[in-house]
């Protein structure tokens, strides 16, 4: 199923995944995502989310959009038919305006996840070392503070366990203020579990699941990015 994905892509040459080939891919790799579905129509839009189930959150499905919000390609907290299917429209007026050469195959539709602590786990790779792990809390813990901790791959447990540990906004991750905690060992998990798969696929330059949400009972990736090494064809 994995190699198909890529087959499909590097065939397409593209290397670009879509958050859907990039979530179907995590998901084979026993990483939990948020169910997330396509729809080619403003109508598959709307029965996809009665079927999934209120609230609701649609994205931009597009192999040429890196960064769906900036496209205005991301609208949360959708909670009835009505309001899907104006925020399809929406969706693709904007995308229209910001970014009128994309090739557009749709919408992700997808459940509104409840809110946790943001963290961000990634890949990328390093010219001499290869692939590194990053680890860091979303938001503007990333952005503006570069508040993240790294490791080079194959990464052991306690390499997961120290790099969560180190970051200086780890506090935040304890129940800070009352704030859920959140469920350190499933952040453990995820983090080995997304280093074993880059072991597997070297065809794959960058992965981000940014954000992933923390509770205190597990972890969910709501976004997710694959960018595949430039074919050699
Ligand atoms: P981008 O391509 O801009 O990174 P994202 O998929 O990360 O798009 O969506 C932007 C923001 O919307 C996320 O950072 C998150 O806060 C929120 N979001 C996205 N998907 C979901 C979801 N399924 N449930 C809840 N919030 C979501
Ligand atoms: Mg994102």
């Amino acid at each position: 199923m994995s190699n198909q994905i890529i087959d499909r892509a590097q065939k397409e040459s593209r290397s670009l995944l879509t958050e859907i080939e990039s979530k179907k891919l995590l998901k084979a790799a026993g990483i939990n995502v948020v169910e997330t579905k396509l729809a080619a129509s403003q109508d598959e839009a709307v029965s996809i989310a009665t079927e999934l189930g209120f609230p609701i959150v649609l994205k931009i499905a597009s192999t040429d959009i890196i960064h769906k919000s900036d496209a205005g390609g991301v609208k949360v907290g959708l909670k009835t038919a009505k309001q899907v299917a104006k925020a399809y429209d929406d969706i693709m007026k904007s995308v229209r305006q910001k970014a009128p050469q994309a090739k557009v195959q749709g919408v992700a539709v997808q459940k509104m996840a409840r809110p946790g602590v943001e963290v961000i786990i990634g890949m990328s790779k390093d010219a001499q070392f290869g692939p590194m792990i990053m680890f860091g809390l979303g938001g503007i813990f990333v952005e503006l503070l570069k508040d993240v901790a790294f490791r080079i791959t194959p990464l052991e447990k306690r390499d997961a366990a120290e790099m969560i540990r180190e970051i200086k906004g780890y506090p935040l991750l304890t129940g800070f203020r009352g704030q859920e905690a959140a469920d350190i060992s499933k952040l453990e998990d995820m983090i080995l579990k997304i280093s074993d798969f880059v072991e597997k696929h070297p065809e794959i330059k960058e992965l981000d699941l940014n954000p992933v949400f923390a509770y205190k009972d597990g972890a969910v990736a709501v976004d997710a990015r694959v960018i595949l090494e430039d074919s050699k064809s």
